[in-house]
């Protein structure tokens, strides 16, 4: 029998633990990653996209100023660390959806609070001949996308190279609370300081997590190619998102269902898709590939990080939602200040708001 120890034990090797067990690795944390592979996740089926400027209204994202400049040198850093191009910086062009929402922005100078995020966009030809724009829209600056599926592959090599990786289905029958201690097999315990738990939509099977509110949906993208050449250098975004990829090909996307929570394709996913990239954009194209998933959202729309209320050795960091790629580097990173050096968590994501949740059912 062999025993271990690590400063942390992180388990799922998704968008949330990579990020986290890279920042704790590069500030000398000795850490384990386990993850078994074989269950789908959220991150591999991701479109990738980070963008300051959401919603039917085209306001500015949640924390925008604070996350989005930050970014562009974080994702750049990494890249040259893991030796990969999977960092796509790209404008995105959002047509107004109707003259409300165009004389909303116009008059409220709403565009102008973008500061260098977006501006009011009248498309040129070029554009025009792509895309349904009439009323012109919002160009965006700081957006793009992250190639998540190539990412996680080099994190991987990354870990398995410091041999701080263990391909493992966790069993939480294997936790031993009492003594800090994981029985990974009959040859192998693994003890440690903090163990997290990063396993995107099966933390609501998690025992010492299931209390979360977390809120689930699935996801549906496609891969279609296009029937014509055309020159199409941004995103756009309109009901449907629609990224250029090499090759004439391009991603669409998503769907967004609170039922049927699983990570199989649809015929509805696929029809309703098409139908709104037919009302945004003009040229034809032809389905490559569709693939579907679930996002770790939460009811509050806002992540969960922290530490178990009664097992402080135990922490979660999960409910990134839709928008992982900008909210996971800023949030991995303050995790890490909490944990290393006691610096407050953000209420809004702390995992103590849902207290009460977790003394509910413990009465009950
Ligand atoms: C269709 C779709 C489109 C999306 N588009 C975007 C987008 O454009 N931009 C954006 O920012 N976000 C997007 N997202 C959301 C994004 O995927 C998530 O925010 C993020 O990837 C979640 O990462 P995670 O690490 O929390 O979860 P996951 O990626 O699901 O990772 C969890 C990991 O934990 C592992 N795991 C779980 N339980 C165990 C266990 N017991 N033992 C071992 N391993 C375990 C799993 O194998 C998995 O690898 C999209 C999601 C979907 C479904």
């Amino acid at each position: 029998m062999t025993t271990k120890h690590y400063d942390y034990l992180l388990v799922g090797q998704g968008l949330a633990g990579s990020l986290l067990g890279y920042s704790l690795a590069k500030r000398g944390y000795s850490i384990m990653v386990l993850d078994n592979y074989e269950q789908p996740s959220s991150s591999r089926v991701a479109a990738g996209i980070y963008n300051p400027v959401t919603g039917r209204k085209l306001v500015k994202t949640w924390l925008a100023d604070a996350i989005f400049p930050f970014l562009k040198t974080y994702y750049t850093e990494l890249e040259k660390e893991l030796g990969k191009n999977f960092f796509h910086p790209m404008q995105m062009f959002r047509p107004f959806p109707n003259q409300e929402v165009k004389d909303f922005l116009l008059q409220e100078t709403a565009v102008a609070n973008y500061g260098d995020f977006g501006k009011y966009h009248t498309p040129d030809e070029s554009l025009k001949s792509v895309v349904k724009s009439e009323l012109g829209g919002v160009m965006t600056d700081h957006s793009g996308w992250v190639d998540l599926p190539l990412m996680l592959d080099a994190f991987r090599e990354y870990f398995e190279k410091k041999q701080c990786l263990l391909q493992h289905l966790f069993d939480y029958q294997g936790l031993h609370l009492e003594n800090n201690t994981y029985q990974v097999n009959n040859e192998l315990t693994l003890t440690y300081n903090k163990l997290i738990f990063c396993e995107g939509f099966y933390g609501r099977n998690n025992p010492y997590f299931s209390w979360l509110p977390f809120n689930p949906v699935k996801g549906e993208v496609l891969r279609v190619k296009f029937k014509e050449d055309i020159s199409l250098k941004e995103m756009v975004n309109q009901g449907v998102f629609v990224i250029p990829l090499p090759n004439g090909r391009a991603r669409v996307g998503a769907t967004y269902s609170w039922h049927d929570l699983d990570w199989i394709p649809t015929e509805k996913g696929r029809a309703d898709l098409l139908e709104k990239y037919n009302k945004l954009m003009l040229a034809d194209i032809e389905v490559e590939e569709q693939l579907a998933g679930v996002r770790p959202a939460t009811k509050d729309r806002r992540p969960i990080v922290g530490l178990h209320p009664l097992y402080h050795n135990l922490g979660v960091f999960n409910g990134l939602g839709s928008k992982g790629v900008s909210l996971a580097p800023y949030f991995a990173e303050q995790f890490v200040d909490f944990l290393v050096n006691k610096k407050e968590l953000d209420p809004e994501v702390n995992i103590n708001r849902f207290g009460s949740l977790y003394l509910g059912q413990k009465q009950s």
